[in-house]
Formats: structure tokens, C-alpha cells, sequence
């Protein structure tokens, strides 16, 4: 039986990585200063504490500045944007990144609003995502901006390719279909409202699972060599003599393999690039801030 190329998001993330930090070393030989990029963190949900930790880490071995804001949970809506204000006015940050979820009592629409767009390397503000939509230069959101790197490095031309992204988030359905749309895809969205899901995704050459529910999506739901692209993290219940539960995608990895033409493992396939793709967004704010041409190839 045929066996699925695993496509190693681990490794293309390192070496986009080193892409930037060359970029990186560029910048602050033209400039004299290094690209900032500041993440905003509410709260101490222990998952966000995490994804800051990894992001400053990253930020830092890339040769940029890492400006860090760690507010409690306590803080009000007004305080917050305000923080965000003068970040915004700051000349030493380039981008800002206000970790999700915030606090119940803070309306996350309302903060991103208050982001310069020109600083949103998240790709979250309205700006970026009508930008998108319109095929304008945007601020693409970190993860379906990484998964459509590793489809094009897999897949190479992927026009008139049919392809199936489930899930609508704003922050991975939407702008990963409107990116495929902009790649000449023939594009289905499918959601929680979708009929007969599994034949939706038996016709894609391409599918992007973004759903958040544990290996959802059977390997009999693929077309033999369609590429799959999981974003999906869930965490299993822990199984005897386990202390954490085992982190799996939204596909059946292990059988979709015997049907896939390749596939993103979960650990290891989208995650890293998700990270490294927001060092390229704020490389990106940087140049476009200074006035400078962007580099090739990141
Ligand atoms: P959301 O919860 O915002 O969106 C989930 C989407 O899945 C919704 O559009 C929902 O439909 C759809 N959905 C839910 N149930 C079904 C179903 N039974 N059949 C079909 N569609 C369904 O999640 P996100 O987009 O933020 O994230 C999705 C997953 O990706 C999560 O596991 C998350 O942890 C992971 N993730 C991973 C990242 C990474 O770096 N690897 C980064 C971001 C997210 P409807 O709109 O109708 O409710």
C-alpha cells in the first residue's frame, strides 16, 4: 500500500527561520536598529503563557527585539487600548501582537480595532483582512499563511487545483480559502452546517482541516493522493500510564496515510510554522516601516 509524504513543517519553519534572521541582519545593517516586535499577554491562562514564551524566544533568535506586556486579567478595556496606543506611536516596535483569547470582559473586535494596521502582524485587523479579500498587499494571518507555504513547496503550481478548507475562523478558515482563492483553487468551505462532509472532502485535491475536534476527518473522507494539511490541536484524554493526553490533529494521521498523497503531522507540521511566519510578518512590518523594499524569498 502506498504511504503519504510526510511533510516536515519543523523543517521548513527552521530553515524559514534562518531566511529571516539573514533578513534580520540586513535590516539592522542598513537601519542601525533591530526590527521590535510586541506581544501584549492578559492574563495567565497557562496555554497562552506557553505560545508567548515560544514567540519571544523565536522573536529573540531571530536578531529582533522582543518587547513583552504582561497585563493581569484584571485590567480594564480602556487600559488595555491604551497600552496598545502607545505601542502603535512607539518607533522601536514594528509589530504587536495581542495574545487571544483576552478576558471575558474585554472585547477583542475592540482591540484589535486599535491596532495600526501597518503594525498588525497578525493579520487580524479588519484593514488586512478586507486587503486580502481584495488581493491587496496585507498582513496574512501567521497559520494559513504557513499552511500555504508548505502546500506550495509540496504541491508547487496549485492552480485550478480543487480545494477543501473546513472550518470558517476568521483567524485560519477564512483567510487560508481566500489565500487558495488568490492561488487560482477552486475553493469549498465547509463548517459545522455543511451536508455530507465526507463526500465535500472525497472530491479535494487539496484539504485544510481547521475544526478543533480530535481526528474528525477518516482517511476513507480522502481522495487517494490529496495533500492534507491538519492545523487542528487537540489534546486526547490520557490513557493509562500517561500524565498529559497525546496532541493529535483533526485527521486520523496514522490511516490517512495509507490514502494521502502527503500530510502535515500534528506535532510538528503546521504548529512551527505558524511561529515562524509571524517573525516574517514583523520582518516584513519593519521594512515596509522604514521604507526599504522587502526581501526575496520570505
Ligand atoms: P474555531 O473554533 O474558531 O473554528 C472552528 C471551525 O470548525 C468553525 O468554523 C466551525 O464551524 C467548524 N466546525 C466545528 N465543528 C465542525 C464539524 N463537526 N464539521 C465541520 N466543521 C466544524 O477554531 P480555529 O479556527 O481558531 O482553530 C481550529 C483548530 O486549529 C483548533 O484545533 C486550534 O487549536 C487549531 N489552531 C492551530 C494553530 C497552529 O498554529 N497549528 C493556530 C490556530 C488554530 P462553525 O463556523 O459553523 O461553527
Amino acid at each position: 500500500m502506498s504511504s503519504a509524504t510526510i511533510i516536515d513543517g519543523k523543517a521548513f519553519a527552521a530553515k524559514l527561520r534562518h531566511r529571516v534572521a539573514a533578513g534580520v541582519a540586513s535590516f539592522v545593517a542598513i537601519t542601525q536598529r533591530k526590527p521590535g516586535l510586541a506581544v501584549v499577554l492578559v492574563g495567565d491562562d497557562p496555554a497562552s503563557q506557553v505560545y508567548v514564551g515560544s514567540k519571544k524566544k523565536a522573536t529573540v533568535e531571530a536578531g529582533m527585539n522582543s518587547f513583552e506586556h504582561r497585563l493581569p486579567a484584571t485590567v480594564s478595556q480602556e487600559e488595555l487600548i491604551a497600552l496598545v496606543e502607545t505601542l502603535n506611536a512607539d518607533d522601536a516596535v514594528d509589530g504587536i501582537l495581542v495574545q487571544l483569547p483576552l478576558p471575558a470582559h474585554i472585547d477583542d473586535k475592540a482591540v484589535i480595532a486599535a491596532i495600526d494596521p501597518a503594525k498588525d502582524v497578525d493579520g487580524f485587523h479588519v484593514v488586512n483582512a478586507g486587503r486580502l479579500a481584495v488581493g491587496e498587499d496585507a498582513f496574512v494571518p501567521c497559520t494559513p499563511l504557513g499552511c500555504l507555504m508548505l502546500l506550495k513547496e509540496y504541491v508547487g503550481d496549485l492552480s485550478g487545483k480543487n480545494a477543501v478548507v473546513i472550518g470558517r475562523s476568521n483567524i485560519v478558515g477564512k483567510p487560508m480559502a481566500q489565500l487558495l482563492l488568490a492561488e487560482n483553487c477552486t475553493v469549498t468551505i465547509a463548517h459545522s452546517r455543511t451536508q455530507d462532509l465526507p463526500d465535500v472532502v472525497r472530491r479535494a485535491d487539496i484539504v485544510v482541516a481547521a475544526v478543533g475536534r480530535a481526528e474528525m476527518v477518516t482517511a476513507d473522507w480522502l481522495k487517494p493522493g490529496a495533500v492534507v494539511i491538519d492545523v487542528g490541536i487537540n489534546r486526547l484524554p490520557p490513557q493509562a500510564g500517561e500524565t498529559k493526553g497525546r496532541l493529535v490533529g483533526d485527521v486520523a494521521f496514522d490511516d490517512a496515510l495509507a490514502h494521502a498523497g502527503a500530510i502535515t503531522p500534528v506535532p510538528g507540521g503546521v504548529g512551527p510554522m505558524t511561529i515562524a511566519c509571524l517573525l516574517r510578518n514583523n520582518l516584513v512590518a519593519a521594512h515596509r516601516r522604514a521604507g526599504l523594499e522587502v526581501p526575496q524569498g520570505i
